[in-house]
């Protein structure tokens, strides 16, 4: 902020040198990522990124069906509701003109392959995996990345897209090749090439927490049938527990847990003062009630095994 302080557009010596740095950060993502620099934008968050992708490719393929996972974050839903038709995954509608498949549930951490679909744009939703899992883009042709979510500063997101594909612009501007207009926040993306230099030792630690993950796990479904993890024996991230406490309220939970000094997140937004359950919960076939019991806990790459006992701990008087 005190060095790179001007405007990357700007064409005195100030602008140029903040735009060296900006192109810099740029290739050094592209080499993470194994793709051109030329076919990343940088943009404030991921939400951002999906609505410019989404939005951007409806002139051209809006009038034929998309297909969508229907635990997708609402940042990718929300864009989506201007499409002409829309169908659930795994159902896949014939001219299908674009498939929408999160790498990772930011619920549950379930990990997803993207469907094999002829013809269609594949857009990979890469928030919750990148820096915990490998990341592959061979199977799709549009990818989103947020920078909160891998160790860098909030924002700064990512697109990445293949040449060629049928998107225009929704926010003009000279910047980012006329992809995204706006001038670009070069600190945010300074931090995210940071982050993403300690990409691959993040992604060890994180793989590292299975086994705690895992006796966390063992160690709270022991005390009582009515605690169930979901998705337990199916492929997730390593760091992620989502936990349904059945019977119970999972907002009580959560503010007795975030007293106690743990900040876990329910499987429910609260959207003006109505709680909502999670439908990323309902659509593996849970009842409203149970996604109303479900909390999600997160361990960050440095999670300490004292620091687990003592969540258990709270848990135990709590339950
Ligand atoms: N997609 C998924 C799967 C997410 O978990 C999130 C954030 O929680 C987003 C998109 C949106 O990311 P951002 O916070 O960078 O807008």
């Amino acid at each position: 902020m005190a060095e790179d302080w001007a405007n990357p557009t700007s064409t005195h010596r100030e602008g140029q040198r903040a735009r060296h740095r900006l192109e810099e950060a740029r290739r050094e993502l592209a080499a993470v990522l194994a793709v051109a620099p030329g076919e990343l934008v940088f943009c404030a968050s991921a939400t951002e990124a999906l609505h410019l992708l989404i939005r951007g490719l409806q002139s051209a393929l809006g009038d034929r069906p998309a297909a969508v996972f229907p635990g997708e974050h609402s940042a990718c839903l929300n864009p989506l509701k201007d499409w002409s038709r829309v169908v659930w995954l795994p159902e896949l509608p014939v001219a299908c003109a674009t498939v929408v498949q999160m790498a990772a549930n930011n619920e549950t951490g379930l990990l997803y392959d993207m469907p094999s679909v002829l013809g269609a744009v594949r857009i990979k939703d890469c928030a919750q995996t990148w820096g915990k899992v490998p990341v592959d883009l061979s199977d799709c042709d549009a990818a989103v990345f947020s920078g909160h979510k891998m160790g860098g500063p909030r924002g700064a997101g990512l697109l990445w897209m293949r040449p060629g594909l049928p998107w225009e612009a929704l926010m003009e501007g000279p910047q980012e090749r006329r992809r995204r207009g706006g001038t670009e926040d070069l600190p945010a993306i300074l931090g995210l090439a940071v982050a993403a230099r300690h990409l691959t030792e993040r992604q060890s630690a994180n793989e590292s927490l299975g086994p705690l993950r895992d006796a966390f796990e063992a160690e709270i479904t022991s005390w009582s049938r009515d605690i169930e993890i979901i998705g337990r024996s199916l492929p997730r991230l390593p760091n992620t527990s989502c936990v349904l406490f059945r019977g119970r309220k999972g907002e009580a939970l959560h503010a007795s847990l975030d007293l106690a000094g743990f900040a876990v997140s329910t499987g429910s937004a609260c959207h003006s003062g109505a709680v909502k359950p999670s439908h990323a919960i309902m659509t593996l076939g849970y009842h409203l009630d149970d996604a109303r019991s479900v909390l999600r806990f997160s361990m960050l790459p440095d999670a300490r095994p004292d620091e687990v006992e003592a969540l258990v701990a709270a848990i135990k008087r709590l339950t």
